[in-house]
């Protein structure tokens, strides 16, 4: 059986982007959801205390090593909101479309477009991990007055690059994964974890449980 790590996520969109952020690990990554795992609570106010839970949980319920991203939209003329609520700006069930929508009516008349993205993202060899692998990245830009490009997901079509002259949502994902707090945050993970390799963890038990990981540097 080969080395295996559990993607804590169930959104399709961002899993891909991080199933090709942990391609350099040479290792088999698997969505959580093809494991049958359910969405984690988050409760919690900051992006790492959440990551943490949904990495925690994915763990205990495949006896496996698993990564977490937690992330959000902070713009600024709203006080960094909707920030580590991004998901649910607009309410529940969560929509992307009615997100955008209402992000554009708050900030209407608005001059200050300026706002980031930022990630957290957490590896936990075990679910009761004592040591959890933890780094973050952002991302800057500013805020269109209308959607723009059919790529990505959540705010992208409203997240200008003035560089590129381009929104998130007109990136190919090589370049979004290149720029974005997620891929900024998973390359310094992986630096990480090049330091802090995967060992065999004793604790780990269960149908799903990995073979040994072998001290190969990553
Ligand atoms: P999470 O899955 O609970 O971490 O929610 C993250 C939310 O932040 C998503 O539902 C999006 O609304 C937003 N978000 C995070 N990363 C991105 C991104 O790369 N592009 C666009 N929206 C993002």
């Amino acid at each position: 059986m080969s080395q295996r790590l559990v993607l804590a996520s169930n959104n399709a969109k961002k899993a891909a982007e991080m199933q090709a952020l942990l391609a350099p690990l040479g290792i088999e990554v698997i969505a959580q959801s093809a494991l049958g795992v359910s969405e984690a609570d988050e409760p919690h106010h900051t992006f790492v205390e959440n990551a943490l839970a949904k990495a925690r949980h994915a763990s205990a319920a495949t006896g496996l090593p698993a990564v977490a991203d937690d992330s959000g939209l902070c713009v600024n003329a709203l006080g960094g909101a909707p920030g580590v609520y991004s998901a649910r700006f607009a309410g529940d069930p969560k929509s992307d479309a009615r997100n955008n929508l209402l992000l554009l009516d708050k900030l209407s008349g608005s001059h200050d477009r300026s706002a980031y993205f930022y990630s957290a993202v957490v590896l936990v060899r075990h679910a009761d991990d004592p040591r959890p692998l933890i780094a973050d990245g952002e991302w800057h830009g500013e805020i269109l007055e209308a959607s723009r490009g059919e790529g990505g997901f959540g705010y992208d079509p409203l997240f200008w690059l003035p560089d590129l002259e381009q929104t998130a949502a007109e990136l190919d994902s090589a370049l979004k994964n290149a720029l974005s707090h997620r891929g900024a945050a998973m390359r310094h993970l992986l630096d990480r974890l090049r330091s802090h390799p995967l060992v065999p963890d004793p604790r780990a038990s269960g149908p799903l449980a990995p073979e040994p990981f072998s001290s190969n540097p990553l």
